[in-house]
């Protein structure tokens, strides 16, 4: 065992360096590294990390392994649990989650579960071999979406023998992995291993394919003869604040502004997608997605970069990780502050983000101290860019062209915890049915309706 206080530091690129690139900031153990990070499990019976896992992953069994030097069996065990490990040990927020309930996080800092989860599925994926594809059992299975939820159900569907058709709208498959998280935090050759990976189980994905356009879920059902249809058509319709100015040139939502250069690769010099590039960029918001803006911001070469968040640090709801390494490549956080307008020049260009100051008042419902204007606290960040993070709701296409689909009050699709929606044979989870949540829940939820829809067929025989 190794008594070490802290985890095995994880190697990084320099932030004055990496904040000019996209290429990946976090470069993950070696095995050896990996190893003695292992060895700091103390496998503890009652196993707590294991609770605090949003799909169980057998977290002292794996590390065992690792710490034997046996890393594809540690893979193995992580894989009984998740369909995306490398992208999970990535992007999961850990500190709480799985290391929330570490017992060596009680004296000093967690076993780093994330890094080592990282660390296995980059091995499996260096030295796998071809996939065996599972024999047919005759029955087929649409998903509608190539997010983790689309991605982990039609895997598992696949594994017991189901013929499965993706249809997804964009030409890239994997969802926001591929047009949301940027490549410096995950890399997109990661994402294109794990699809290729479902297209070996024998998955067909029909890129370019928006249903509620090209087919109706009904149609799927109907004319094409799927016996199920699962939905996993995420939350992309971004969310803005409705103050004066957001439609001023020089404003973009977070996600139209991601996608161009994640998925559309706007950076590159001879990209088709143009992008533009402010000298002084405004995101509004705290998650992962604000800090995913601003950091690409000032990698298109942005001078000042601020994340305009109306709590405190301790409130931001990105993973703490991510709000270090933004901070180290010079973002700078504008804590409790709160838009109230954008200031535009008279061609309607952005000149300024006129802010208010806050101070946190008495709990609200959600336990948060709720954030009070403090009063006379105007001043203005002079910004050329204004980019929105303030999450998102799922698109109403699905709803608006499937008769009898039930939906909550803000769009998500109704569904109950196997995934059935109030269509037979039609299911639903990821950030569809949550709004915008995390990606292993997503994946999580695309692996119970799996097993849902399995049942589903197999009751019909
Ligand atoms: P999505 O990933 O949104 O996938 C839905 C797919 O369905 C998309 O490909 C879409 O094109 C397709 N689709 C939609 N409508 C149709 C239609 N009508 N027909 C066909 N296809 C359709 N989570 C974390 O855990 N950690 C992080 O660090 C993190 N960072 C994030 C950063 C950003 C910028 C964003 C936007 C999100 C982040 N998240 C993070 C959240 C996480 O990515 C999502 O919770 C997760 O991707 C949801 O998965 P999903 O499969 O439900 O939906
Ligand atoms: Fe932790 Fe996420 Fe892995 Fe679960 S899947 S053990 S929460 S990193
Ligand atoms: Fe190991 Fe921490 Fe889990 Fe205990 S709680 S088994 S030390 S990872």
């Amino acid at each position: 065992m190794d008594l070490r206080t802290t985890k095995y530091p994880m190697p990084v690129r320099d932030p004055l360096v990496r904040n000019r690139d996209f290429e990946e900031v976090s470069l993950g153990y070696d095995g050896e590294t990996a190893r003695h990070e292992a060895q700091r499990c103390l496998h503890c019976k009652a196993h707590p990390c294991v609770d605090g896992c949003p799909v169980s992953v057998m977290i002292p069994d794996f590390i065992a392994k690792i710490a034997e030097g046996d890393f594809e069996g540690a893979y193995r065990i992580i894989g009984e649990s998740s369909s995306l490990p490398a992208v999970c040990g990535r992007v999961c927020p850990q500190e709480r989650q799985c290391e929330k309930f570490c017992v060596r996080g009680v004296k000093g800092e967690p076993v780093g579960i994330g890094r080592l989860e990282r660390f296995a599925a980059d091995y499996h994926l260096s030295h796998s071999e071809k996939t065996d594809r599972p024999v047919s059992n005759g029955h087929r299975v649409a998903v509608v979406g190539s997010g983790p939820a689309g991605l982990a159900c039609a895997g598992e569907l696949a594994k017991r023998g189901y013929e499965v058709t993706v249809f997804e709208a964009l030409h890239t498959a994997g969802g926001v992995l591929v047009y949301g998280i940027p490549e410096f935090r995950l890399p997109k050759e990661i994402v294109r291993r794990e699809v290729e990976h479902l297209l070996g189980l024998g998955v067909k994905i029909e890129m370019d394919s928006v249903i509620g356009r090209l087919y109706t879920v009904e149609e799927l059902k109907r004319e094409l003869g799927f016996e199920a249809v699962f939905l996993g058509t995420g939350a992309g319709l971004p969310r803005f604040m409705g103050i004066k100015g957001e439609n001023a040139k020089g404003v973009f939502s977070a996600n139209e502004y991601l996608t161009r250069a994640n998925l559309m690769k706007a950076y590159e010099a001879d990209s088709a997608t143009p992008i533009y590039r402010g000298k002084r960029v405004a995101v509004v918001g705290g998650g992962n997605v604000a800090m995913d803006a601003a950091r690409t911001a000032k990698r298109l070469g942005a001078e000042k970069v601020f994340i305009v968040y109306r709590r405190s640090r301790e409130e931001l709801p990105a993973r703490r990780e991510e709000v270090e390494h933004a901070v180290e490549e010079e973002i700078e956080l504008q804590l409790l502050t709160n838009p109230v307008e954008i200031v535009t020049d008279g061609d309607n260009n952005v000149v300024a983000l006129e802010c208010v100051r806050m101070e946190l008042g008495e709990p609200d419902e959600s336990g948060r101290r709720r954030p009070v204007v403090k009063e006379g606290s105007e001043f203005r960040i002079e910004a050329d860019c204004v980019i929105m993070a303030l999450g998102t709701s799922p698109n109403p296409l699905i709803k608006q062209t499937t008769a009898g689909l039930l939906t909550k009050p803000r769009g998500e699709i109704a569904a109950d915890e196997n995934g059935k929606t109030s269509l037979e044979g039609v299911f639903a989870g990821g950030d569809a049915v949550t709004g915008s949540a995390t990606v292993i829940l997503a994946m999580g939820a695309g692996k119970v309706a799996a097993r849902a829809i399995d049942e589903f067929i197999a009751g019909k025989e």
